[in-house]
């Protein structure tokens, strides 16, 4: 669970302003959509949160902590791409264990010399075992565990995707635009899906897509950006309803 804090953020690169002074409180537990046009900054303002890009000023909290210096995997946020990212020659199991082995290598090596000779394995192995398990299991792919992505649906790859991203429990979750590269009917359906995983972990979700009905049916609010700057936050139907500038009628009143 994570309330995170943007706070007068910006980013620049190679001197084109990207970001142009983002202020934003996100709540512990909500859903928020971050939607805007192509281009508008989105991705950037994600990876900046998730500490995969520096920001040029500004600053971003975590849980009232200033996460500056504080590495990606540290942060314990969950990033889900539209490209799966999927290891194409690992099974579904080993793709959605992939965070926990990693995790238990960094515990490892920060434990002093006789700490390596110590733990278990076997146990370790077997409580990534549980964890896979009950994360299928939630997601409903505990009967493609042993396959391959190739041999999985586009719906089932991202089902794995997002497995891998909540077997480590992380504080929140990054989505960027999942479900663009799905086609139309199953889009509509996983949207649903994500909506549901979100009433079951209520944990924070951040949702960016550029389509905004998308957004309109999942999130408890919705932040509009454009050109770098976000014009608009609030309730779907407030912001669908009464929009508090042109650039925003426009493309929230443009059907996809
Ligand atoms: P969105 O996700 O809303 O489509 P992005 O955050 O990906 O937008 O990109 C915003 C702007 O920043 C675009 O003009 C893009 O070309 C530029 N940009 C993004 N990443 C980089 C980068 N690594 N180097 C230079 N320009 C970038
Ligand atoms: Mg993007």
């Amino acid at each position: 669970m994570a309330e995170i804090g943007i706070r007068a953020l910006h980013k620049a690169f190679d001197g084109a302003d990207v970001l142009k002074g983002v202020d934003l409180t996100i709540e512990d537990g909500e859903f928020i959509s971050l939607v805007g046009p192509s281009g508008c900054g989105k991705s950037t303002l994600l990876r900046i949160i998730a500490g995969l890009e520096p920001q040029s000023s500004g600053e971003i909290w975590i849980d009232g902590a200033n996460a500056d210096g504080v590495r990606p995997s540290a942060r314990n946020l969950a990033m889900v791409f539209q490209s799966y990212a999927l290891y194409p020659h690992l099974s579904v199991f080993d793709n959605i264990a992939v965070p926990l082995r990693m995790k238990r290598l960094s515990a490892l090596e920060r434990m002093p010399l006789i700490g390596r000779l110590m733990p278990s394995r076997r146990r370790a192995e077997r409580t990534i075992r549980e964890d896979v398990e009950r994360v299928a299991g939630q997601l409903e792919i505990s009967p493609l565990l042993k396959r391959k992505p190739g041999q999985l649906s586009g719906g089932q790859r991202q089902r794995v995707a997002v497995g891998r991203a909540i077997v480590r429990q992380p504080r929140a979750f990054l989505f960027d635009e999942p479900l663009s590269n799905l086609d139309a009917k199953l889009r509509v359906h996983m949207r649903a899906e994500i909506a549901q995983l979100h009433r079951q972990l209520k944990t924070t979700f951040i949702y960016v897509t550029h389509d905004q009905a998308e957004a309109m049916t999942m999130s408890g609010r919705i932040a509009v950006m454009i050109g770098g700057e976000l014009i608009q936050v609030g309730a779907p139907a407030a912001v669908y309803d009464d929009p508090q500038d042109i650039r925003v009628a426009e493309f929230i009143g443009t059907p996809k």
